[in-house]
């Protein structure tokens, strides 16, 4: 937990260096194993550490210190498609194996100004392309809970990195459940943040209509902590909101007696593994201990998410992959991976002359189906109770080779997208064979706080 840390560090019992080097000796003895880190950054980690232990023992007034600065100390990572000021970053591509960018993206210099150091650079599948990892030209990550099996994707590295204990928390992004996957395959935390409340300057896109700044952590309360560094306005992307940045600690421990909770038909069908099934159920009963109500809702447009998202997604992939022209930056298109030419042949014959009504607008109208679904059930729930992957986590290469497979491991993520509300998944305990399941809750639009008071509740009770 990042304030028994912070404690830690303000009565001085360790040292910002003494911490910084125990992640970094993690990372030495496990990621040669996991696979979490595309890149570690050693050297400038054991500076910013030697810079924050200066501070501290310079400062006359360590609460106002860490009130300025609330993650002043603490070892974190950023998914490597976050561009970092001279620290390479490949979007695990070979395409931009030796890119090195010139400036930081706005959510990694907000960390850095809220004290936090980086360890690193971490594994994904190769632009963000991908639900298990294994599209990564660097190799897959593995599962700290079971290392023949996948730790989730695209934001692998997060996930895994965060479960061993490599960093304190990790950044990533959320286009179709990239961080709300992996989180749920390694018993972590993770916030997928209202489209809009966090910057995507600086990071490479993917689908840039979909495209989510969020993070992984091992708690409800230090995601809170975390998001009330990242949110905000950025007037480097215009898609940013100016809705104020909520207090998300302010009364996360509140009562949630009468809160309203959704659980959606379509969503708990029988293609859902049937573990998975039983620890949703076993999640629905911990709310009803809580004093929730728990109300059936219909999503009838459910079905037809997936379809939608995979048209959307490509189309706007296949744009945002026209800057690796091999002219200005990164390696000629031919180092593209399988799945980034896959998207790129797809997304294209969407738009083209001819189907673009056909496939592109009618998936937008569908999307706006979703949408107004979504905010029907909003007007009788505060939020909606799903499960995060229909399966448990497969192992290394069994759903590498067939993408259908790959992409139907997302049908009860990319709705929430599609309609640009913020979710958060929580751990949920073991499947018989000692495998994590995550529970999402889906919220509407900019209720993070609410989200965040609901799932602190429910680790008060399920851990
Ligand atoms: N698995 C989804 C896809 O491959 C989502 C990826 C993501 O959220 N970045 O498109």
């Amino acid at each position: 937990m990042i304030a028994d840390i912070i404690s830690k560090l303000k009565n001085k019992e360790i040292s910002a260096l003494e911490l910084t080097k125990s992640y970094l000796n993690k990372i030495e003895s496990e990621n040669p194993d996991i696979n979490a880190f595309i890149t570690v950054t050693n050297d400038s980690a054991i500076k910013e550490a030697s810079n924050v232990d200066d501070l501290i023992s310079k400062s006359e007034n360590l609460d106002e210190l860490f009130s300025k600065m609330p993650l002043l100390g603490i070892p974190l990572a950023h998914k490597d498609i976050f561009s970092t000021k001279d620290v390479k970053t490949t979007a695990a591509s070979k395409i931009l194996e030796d890119y090195i960018p010139v400036y930081d993206a706005t959510v990694v210099s907000k960390l850095k100004s809220s004290g936090g150091i980086s360890l690193g650079k971490l594994n994904c599948d190769a632009f963000a392309h991908g639900a298990t990892g294994e599209n990564s030209d660097f190799g897959p990550t593995k599962n700290p809970y079971d290392k023949s099996r996948v730790a989730g994707g695209s934001s692998s590295g997060t996930g895994a990195a965060v479960a061993s204990e490599m960093v304190v928390f990790a950044t990533g992004t959320d286009t179709g459940g990239s961080l709300r996957n992996p989180a749920s395959f390694t018993n972590t935390v993770a916030i997928k943040p209202t489209y809009g409340r966090v910057s995507r300057y600086g990071i490479f896109a993917m689908s840039s209509s979909l495209d989510s700044i969020g993070h992984i952590t091992t708690s409800a309360e230090d995601s809170a902590l975390v998001l009330s560094q990242t949110a905000g306005f950025d007037p480097f992307d215009a898609t940013t909101s100016k809705h104020p940045v909520e207090n998300y600690l302010e009364n996360i421990g509140a009562d949630i007696k009468g809160k309203k909770i959704g659980i959606v038909k379509e969503y708990l069908s029988d293609e859902i593994d049937s573990e998975i099934l039983e620890k949703t159920k076993s999640a629905i009963n911990i709310y009803e201990k809580l004093g929730a109500e728990i109300i059936d809702i219909s999503l009838p447009n459910s079905e037809y998410a997936l379809a939608s998202y995979y048209v959307i997604t490509l189309s706007e992939v296949s744009s945002n992959l026209a800057r690796f022209d091999g002219i200005r930056f990164g390696f000629d298109r031919d180092k593209f991976g399988d799945e980034a030419k896959r998207r790129i042949m797809i997304g294209t014959y969407a738009l083209s002359a001819g189907f673009y009504d056909e496939f592109y607008v009618k998936a937008q109208k569908v999307r706006t189906l979703i949408i107004q679904d979504f905010k029907k059930a909003f007007e009788k729930v505060d939020a909606i109770l799903a499960p995060v992957s229909p399966v448990m986590p497969p192992k290394i290469g069994e759903v590498v080779d067939d993408p259908m497979k790959n992409y139907l491991m997302d049908i009860l993520t990319v709705p929430v997208n599609l309609a640009g509300l913020p979710a958060l998944s929580l751990p949920c305990g073991f499947s018989s064979k000692g495998l994590p399941v995550g529970i999402q809750l889906i919220g509407d639009h900019f209720s993070e706080k609410n989200l965040y008071n609901l799932g602190y509740n429910f680790e008060r009770i399920s851990k």
